[in-house]
This record gives structure tokens, sequence and C-alpha cells, in this order.
């Protein structure tokens, strides 16, 4: 190729080459079609040898015959309008072009033809070749694949490449119930539900990418749309097949509804099976499992399909399962549940459980499957466990647990059976269980067997048994019937236990109760009255017989019994012992409907399904009557500590205006009258003077004392610094006077009367710098914190105060000095003392004579 090109542009053309004539005759005669020459009337100018072989003429016998003479009779009218149609417009038309003709051999013979036509125009007028070919062969292998088509089982549709159908078989006709040239020219989707197409299409064009055939089952499954609309599901093969015209497919189409019906009741048989099943196909993966299978495996379906078996196997087991799996597939045979081998499953939670297997080979179109039945057998397990452990139980009982038939014969005879009656288990079964009965019980026996036989349970049933031995044995006993497979009573079974000790116990308890010294009242859950003491009876006024069993609450008044239910009911809800003083006060109820005050203790007994509350009871009316007697005495004496206050803040109030006016005027007589007194005079006109002074500051003294707390409630954030500051400033006269110092740590901010505060540090520096006569006093504030308290402490170097007097120079009016040593009243410690124990605080005194004092004082943190 490449040399030749090469070649090609070597040589330079040197024009057309010459050509012979006869080069025309030789490439007609080596044409592999017949080809005939015809002019405008139809008249054979020229054949082929190929021309000659398939119509049977010699070429002379056709040469200037009409060209009809090879086209059979019934059609030699048309033909030659035609061909004077092809003349009148002239153009190539190709093979294959769907002119599909009929040939006539010299025989008479007819065959189908294919015919190519092309005009040549020459100076002898319009000719025309005609390239002509046998398609008897053709028209038979299309036969043949027609035939082909029409007898496939399923329904096939041929689509082009654009999803045009091109040919259906009658089993198409029939399936989709179109008539098939409707479906011809019509794209295949419409054999398919429209919600469908849209995908569908796309799938197509997809297929024709890289057409390849696909199997039935390749789980190509579709649903197909019939002509009046219903659907059906329908499983697909396709094939591509070249055609001149392109890649085709050709579509097998298969209504699987009668498979998918025969599916869907082996699913809904699988499905109620009352056991898991798992399918699973040679190769051990599982091909379908019910929703048991889920429910005890914990998978979903989803997980399992696809998946081998092993994953419900413990990992350990896994390898000799797999063996067994290949072993099972070579020699498949019905293998039924419970066939020996205990086998586990394995959970997706990884925990095991103990399975039954049963095993059954299952032929599908696919090969030999297998349906295994599994069953979980925790359950049946567990009760044979329990059976075993039941029996263990029954055997270490410390009750005698004696089982009997309908008749009264003993059946069954444990440990605890023996040692309480004596007998051992070959002495006591097949006997009549009356021997265990003292003579006076023997009628008991009859009424029992009655009850059990209704089905009826007898629970704690008191009575005496006798052992052995002849002791009479007191026992409390629960017999139950017991029930075969189908719920009939068969026997009875009696738990007894010998309460000959309880008894006593029991006995030694009621003396205890009898002995208390409160009254006892015991209450069961229900909140009814199950024992009394006799100081119960004494205290409520009704008799023993009339308490019992009868709710507790009717010893209370009525309007507070319902709210009573309540509490006992918490109570029982959250048992715990509560004391007396525990604040249970509550009024009793006399027989006689007579109210009297009560508190009560409670304590719990015994334990959650046999619990009981015991209650003691004491009458504390007289307490009562004492603590009302003193809340009384407390209100007339805050009543009458209230008067003297008022009485002594009006009357100190109502002093200050004459004590005024007496010391207005003697002033006065002192100005106007000077002359006319005698020494004498002056002295006692001083003395007039100075007492009703002295009076004033008594009476202010008091007015101060009567309205320490008078205020109300002004507690507020105090800062003791300020305060103190405050103090100096109202003291700076006297400190000046006396060049005094004033000094102090640090101070805290606490909750207090800022007025009284104040008063209470003036009145103590005060005294502090007042009986210090030296030049120069010193007075030093401080305060400490105690525990949530604070304590201030006022200190001074004067005179000290002698321990005797310690106490008493904190009441009114008391002094240690007469008013000419040093001025003052007696009142303003006082007044301190009133305000500090208003502050929820102490004050107190340290000191020696000679050697100063401290005063000191604390403020509670609220008050
Ligand atoms: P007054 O100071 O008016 O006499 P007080 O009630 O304040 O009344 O004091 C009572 C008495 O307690 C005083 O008379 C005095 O004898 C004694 N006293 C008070 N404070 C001091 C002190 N700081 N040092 C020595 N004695 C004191």
């Amino acid at each position: 190729m490449k040399d030749q090109k090469a070649g090609n542009r070597g040589r330079p053309l040197a024009g057309p080459v010459p050509i012979d004539p006869s080069w025309y005759r030789d490439l007609v005669e080596s044409a592999p079609d017949a080809v005939i020459l015809i002019d405008s009337e139809g008249r054979i100018l020229l054949i082929n040898r190929q021309a000659e072989r398939l119509f049977g003429y010699q070429r002379e016998e056709l040469l200037g015959q009409a060209v009809e003479m090879l086209v059979p009779e019934q059609f030699r009218k048309a033909h030659a309008l035609h061909r004077d149609g092809f003349f009148a417009e002239p153009k190539v038309r190709e093979m294959g072009a769907g002119l599909e003709l009929a040939g006539r051999r010299k025989d008479g013979t007819e065959f189908p033809i294919e015919i190519s036509l092309s005009p040549i125009r020459t100076s002898s007028g319009l000719l025309v070749t005609a390239a002509i070919r046998d398609a008897s062969e053709r028209r038979r292998a299309n036969e043949m694949f027609r035939a082909l088509l029409e007898s496939a089982p399923d329904a096939m549709v041929i689509i082009d490449h654009t999803g045009v159908i091109r040919l259906a078989n009658a089993q198409a006709q029939a399936l989709f119930g179109y008539q098939r040239e409707a479906l011809i020219g019509k794209r295949v989707e419409v054999l398919i539900p429209e919600r469908l197409r849209e995908r569908h299409a796309a799938h197509r064009a997809g297929y024709f990418v890289a057409p390849k055939p696909r199997g039935m089952g390749a789980g190509l499954e579709l649903s197909g749309r019939r002509k009046d609309g219903g659907e059906f599901p329908i499983e697909i093969s396709l094939s591509p097949l070249q055609t001149e015209e392109g890649t085709w497919a050709t579509a097998a189409v298969r209504d699987i509804s009668e498979r998918k019906r025969a599916e869907d009741r082996f699913r809904a048989l699988l499905e109620t099976a009352p056991d898991a099943m798992v399918i699973i196909n040679a190769e051990g993966r599982i091909e379908l499992v019910n929703a048991q299978t889920e429910r005890i495996f914990g998978y979903a379906r989803g997980d399992l399909v696809g998946q081998t078996v092993e994953m419900l196997v413990p990992e350990r087991l896994r390898g000799r399962h797999l063996a067994h799996r290949g072993d099972y597939f070579r020699a498949p045979k019905v293998r039924e549940m419970g066939a020996g081998a205990e086998l586990s499953g394995r959970r997706r939670d990884g925990s095991e459980f103990p399975i039954e297997i049963s095993l059954s080979p299952l032929d599908t179109e696919y090969g030999t499957w297998v349906t295994a039945a599994i069953r979980d057998v925790t359950q049946s397990k567990r009760e044979r466990d329990a059976a075993v452990r039941l029996a263990a139980i029954v055997e270490s009982s410390n009750d005698a647990i004696i089982g009997k038939d309908l008749l009264g014969r003993i059946t069954s005879w444990n440990r605890a059976a023996m040692h309480t009656f004596g007998y051992t288990s070959e002495q006591a079964i097949g006997q009549e269980v009356t021997m265990l009965f003292p003579p006076e019980r023997l009628h008991e026996e009859e009424q029992i067997l009655e009850r059990v036989r209704g089905g009826e349970q007898i629970k704690h049933f008191e009575t005496q048994r006798r052992a052995a031995d002849g002791r009479v044995l007191e026992m409390s006993m629960t017999i139950s019937p017991i029930l075969d497979a189908a719920g009939r009573v068969v026997g009875a079974s009696t738990i007894g236990r010998d309460i000959s000790e309880r008894k006593q116990a029991d006995e030694r308890f009621r003396s205890l109760l009898e002995t208390a010294p409160d009254a006892m009242v015991i209450i069961d859950r229900e909140g009814r009255i199950v024992l009394v003491n006799a100081q119960t009876e004494r205290l409520f006024g009704h008799a023993r017989e009339h308490m019992i069993g009868r709710p507790v609450e009717m010893l209370i008044p009525e309007r507070l019994r319902g709210r009573h239910g309540e509490h006992r009911a918490g109570y029982f809800g959250a048992p715990k012992v509560r004391e007396m003083g525990a604040g249970l006060e509550l009024p009793g109820l006399r027989s006689n409907g007579e109210e009297f005050a009560i508190e009560i203790s409670l304590s719990p007994m015994g334990s959650d399904d046999s619990l009981y509350a015991t209650a003691a009871v004491r009458d504390i009316s007289d307490r009562k009557a004492v603590e009302r007697k003193l809340a009384r005495t407390a209100d007339n004496l805050a009543r009458s500590n209230r008067d003297l206050e008022q009485f002594a803040f009006v009357a100190s109030h109502d002093l200050q205006a004459p004590l005024r006016s007496i010391i207005g005027f003697s002033q006065l007589l002192r100005r106007k009258y000077h002359d006319q007194f005698d020494r004498d005079g002056q002295e006692f006109l001083d003395f007039v003077e100075g007492s009703a002074r002295h009076m004033q500051a008594l009476v202010n003294g008091l007015l101060d004392f009567s309205r320490v707390g008078s205020q109300g409630p002004d507690f507020v954030q105090v800062n003791m610094e300020t305060v103190l500051a405050r103090v100096k400033s109202q003291m700076s006269a006297i400190v000046l006077e006396r060049d005094a110092r004033i000094t102090h740590d640090p101070l805290p901010t606490l909750l207090a009367s800022e007025l009284e505060i104040n008063q209470l540090l003036q009145n103590l520096i005060v005294n502090g710098l007042k009986f210090q006569p030296g030049p120069e006093p010193r007075v030093h504030v401080s305060a400490v914190r105690k525990g949530e308290a604070w304590q201030f402490s006022v200190r001074d170097w004067g005179i000290g105060i002698s321990p005797e007097y310690q106490q008493r120079i904190f009441q009114i009016f008391q002094r240690l000095h007469s008013p000419e040593e040093y001025a003052g009243t007696g009142i303003g410690l006082a007044v301190c003392q009133k305000i500090v124990q208003r502050h929820g605080g102490r004050i107190w005194v340290d000191s020696k004579t000679g050697e100063g004092a401290t005063f000191h004082f604390t403020i509670a943190p609220d008050v």
C-alpha cells in the first residue's frame, strides 16, 4: 500500500491510458451477477454468461428480444409500464432496496430475483444495465429464520438499535395482545408499563453500546404490559443480531407469572413455617431465609442472602461445618430434627445458642439446594435445665415438700419431709398421707382434697401433724394442685413448715407487746390492724376484737382519714424507722368520739411480701396542755414587756418638758435674783439645777433604752469602719478636750441596725474614755470571726472593774461610782446589752481592777 502510494506519487500521469473496448466485455463477463443491457424499447442489447446460466437461454436466443421474456407472464405488462417509468426518470437503484422481483427461466420456472439498475447515457440514447441476482437462497434463509422465530417457545421481539420493533412472533402477539402488524414499527417500550419506560430506554441504549447475549435467569426481570394495560412479570433473554441495517437485538420474553406465583406460595409457606428456614445452594450460599431466621439470628434478610451459611455457625465450628456440608451435598437426604446432634448457632451479636436442625434437599432449576429448618432450643434446654434445678431445689429445701395423688397417696417425698416427719421416702411413698395426721385432724384431708380438686390453692394453712415418733408438730402448709399438660388436676403438692418454734416466738413477741409502755398497733400493707396490745384497748376504748382486721383509720378523726391513707401507702413504699418526737403528731379518736393528741413512732417489720408497720402510740394530751400554757405565759410576758416599754417611752418623753422648764426657771432665778440669794441659797439653786440636769440625763437614757428595737426591721449591711468613723466625729469634742486616741483593727461589714450599732459603739467608747482618768486616754476596737458570728472587743486602759461587779453593771441604773466621781446614769450598758441581744449576740466584760477593761460583744450572722 505504502509502496504503491509512493509509486503513484513517483510516476507522473501521462494522460488516460487508451481503453480497449474488449475490456468492457471481459469486465461484464467477470461480474458475479447476471448483467443485461437494454435500450429504451426494452430490447436486450447485451447479456453475460451468468445471465445465460441464470435464465437457461443461449445468448443468441435473447439478444434483440424484449426483456419481458425474462419476466413471469403475469408481471409482464406491469413490468413494461415500470420500465417506461424508469426511462422517463432514470436513476441508480441498488440491490436490496426492497425491489424483490421474480424471474422466469426458459423452462418456464420462476424464481425470486433482486435487481439493481443503472442508467447509461450513450450516443445512441439512454440504455440501462440491470444486474440480477438469484434471491432464492436468501429468501429461503429468511423464511427459515421466520419459521424458527415462530416455533420458538417464547415470545420473540426483534428490535433495532433505536428500539423500534422490526419483528415479532405469534407468541409475542399472544402474550402482549397486539396484532403483529400493530407492533412492527412501534417502539419496544409499548410492551412495558409506563412507569418503567424511561428507565428501559436508557438500559436499551446501554445494551447497544456493548451488545452481548444474556440468558434467561440472568436476573433480567421486568414487567410486561399487555395491550389492555394489564401487567405481568416477565423474564428476558437478549442476543444481538447482525443485519444489513446494523445491530439489532432479539429479545426472548417469557411470562413468569406462574413461576412467580409458585415462588410466592413457596415463600408464604416458608414464612409460616414455625422454624427458621434457610435455603442454601450447592456453594453453601444462602438463597432464601424467612422472618424467623431474621428473628433468631438477629440479621436482616439482606445481610444473609448471598453469604455463606457458615456466618450462622460459631467461628470455632466453621471448619467442621464446611466439611459436613460438603459431605451432605455429595449424598443429600432428608435428615430430621432431633437426630442426635445438638448444634450451636451464632447470632449477629456473636452470642451462641443451642439449635436443632433438619435438612432436606431441594431440586431446583439451578441444581440441588438444601432447605435447613433451624429451631432455637434454648427454651427447651432451659426447661430441661430448670427441671433439673427444680428437682435440686426441692431436694435441698428446708420445707417438707410432699406430692400426693387425688386419692391421697404420697407420690413424692423430699429430704426435709424425712427430717420433719421421721419417715424415709421408701417408708412414705405409696402410703396414705393421713398417716401424718393426728386423729382429731383426720377430717381435714377430705376438705383439702375437695378444694384441690376444684383447682384451688390453700395458703399458709396452720394446723398440726404428727411425726413418726408421735410428736405433734405445729405446721404451716401451702397446698397447690398439680396439673398435667392438659391442665387437669392430677394431684397436690404440699409445702409444709414446722412452725412449732415460730409459734413459741410469736408467744414471746405477744407478751413483749403487752408489756410495752405505749399502745402498740401493727398494721399490714393494706392498713388493716393485725395486732394491738392492752394499752391500745385502754387508750382508744375499743375492744381488741373490734379493732383486728379493720382499717387503722378507725383510730383517727374522720376528716383526716383520706390523707392518712395516702401517707400510709407512701410509708409502705419506703418504709423506715421514724422515732417519737420526729414531728409525727396527730389527733387520735376514742371510741366515745373524743379526740386527743397522740404522738406516733413507726417501724417496719418483716419484708416485701409480708411487710407490716408497728406504730407505737403515746397519749400526749398532758404535754400538749403544758405546752399550751407555756405559750400563753410567753405571750402574756411579751405583751406586758411591750406595755412597759411603751410606758417608759411615753413617761420619759412627757417628763422632758417639765424638766426643761425647771432648768430654765432655775437659770432665770440665778440670773435675775443672783444678788438676793445668800451662799446657802446659791448652793440650793445649784442643787435644783444639777438634779434637774441629772434627771434629764436619766430621762434621755430611758428614752434611748426604750427606743432600742422599736424601729422595727431596719437591718442592713453595715460597714463597721464607717460606723466607727462616724462615732469618732460625734465625739470629737471629748477627743479634743482630753487628747484621746481611738484606734482600731480592720473591721467587717455585717448585717445590723446601723443606728443601734452606732449607739452601742459610742456607749462603750465613751465609758472607756470616761473611766480612764489619766491624760491621753486610749480605746482600741477590734473584731475576730467566731464561726459564723463576729466578736468585737473594745479595750481601755482605765480603772477596771472588779470581778464581783462584772455582771451587775449591765443592769439598768447600776453604777459603781457616785455621780460626783464619774458622771453617768447607769443606763448606758443596759442599752448596750439590749442592742446586742437584739442582734442575736451577747455582751460581757473582761477586767481586773486597775488594769483597764475589755468589753466584748458578738453579732450573729443573720438575725
Ligand atoms: P454610767 O456609765 O452612766 O454609770 P453604765 O451603764 O454605762 O452607766 O456603766 C455602769 C457602770 O459600770 C459604771 O458606773 C462604771 O462603774 C462601770 N463601768 C462601765 N464602763 C466601765 C469601764 N470602761 N471601766 C470601768 N468601769 C466601767
